[in-house]
């Protein structure tokens, strides 16, 4: 898959670049990257990419001209990707929408700054607006390495393991088991049993229970609207009686 990164700090990418799975996947192919700056495709002696806005007003709005230049241009080497414009107005980004996005051949991706870019280019020239949450931050170029790194972690070959993701949490609508390693027991607290056992059954069957309690006390949102399998069932009753022991005890 081809990202694309639209900015005006360019240099704020080279490290995510440069690390990790990200590397990784460039390294093997997996992924390119092209991070273009906005302020290239501005005109004028001082390549001014923000004005003030009409109707007056705190704050700078980033200008068309300088954005649909880098769009056109990162459509030119990607036509079949769509731009996604980062912006807190946006569709909530999950791991849904990251499998989602994962099907293109590439994603454009325009990060603001300022009070937002101007209008006519979320109308005109964008395919998906995508917000990371509820807050403000004061760039795009965050909530941009968030949605790269979580697609590209979807694609074939980018993570070791073929099912590292698979696991994950919120990829089977339920969160990560628990996790231990060595040492055996820390500071007094011992690995559970079962892991120990080597009983491959009844490993995997702890780990869905926990899976499914911890999605249960952690995240109920996350069970609503999706349908239990008998065995989730059984585990969810067999939690209810333990828990309606302790409260009639
Ligand atoms: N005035 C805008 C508003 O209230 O909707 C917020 C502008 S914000 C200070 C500047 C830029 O940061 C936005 O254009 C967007 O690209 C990015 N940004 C800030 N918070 C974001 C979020 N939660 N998700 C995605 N992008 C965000």
């Amino acid at each position: 898959m081809n990202f694309f990164a639209l900015t005006l700090f360019p240099e704020l990418f080279d490290a995510f670049w440069a690390h990790g799975i990200i590397r990784q996947a460039l390294l093997k192919k997996k992924i390119t990257q092209s991070t273009l700056n906005i302020r290239d495709f501005a005109k004028g002696r001082h390549r001014t990419a923000d004005d003030k806005p009409y109707g007056g007003g705190c704050g700078m709005v980033m200008k068309p001209e300088p954005l649909a230049g880098a769009i056109r241009a990162a459509k030119k080497m990607a036509p079949d990707s769509p731009t996604i414009l980062l912006t807190p107005q946006g569709r909530l980004f999950t791991q849904r929408l990251a499998r989602e996005l994962s099907v293109y051949d590439g994603l454009i991706l325009v990060c603001g700054r300022y009070e937002g870019v101007d209008e006519r280019i979320r109308t005109d020239l964008t395919d998906h607006e995508v917000s990371i949450g509820d807050y403000i931050l004061t760039g795009g170029e965050l909530p941009a390495m968030i949605v790269i790194e979580a697609v590209a972690r979807t694609l074939p070959g980018v993570l070791g393991g073929s099912d590292s993701t698979a696991k994950d949490s919120f990829s089977d609508g339920l969160l990560e088991h628990a996790h231990y390693t060595r040492p055996e027991v820390f500071e007094g607290e011992a690995v559970p049993e079962v892991l120990l056992s080597g009983h491959h059954k009844e490993i995997e069957k702890w780990r869905q229970e926990t899976s499914l309690i911890r999605t249960f006390l952690k995240r109920p949102d996350l069970l609503k609207d999706r349908p239990l399998s008998t065995l989730e069932r059984q585990m969810l009753k067999k939690w209810r009686s333990e828990i309606d022991k302790i409260i009639y005890a």
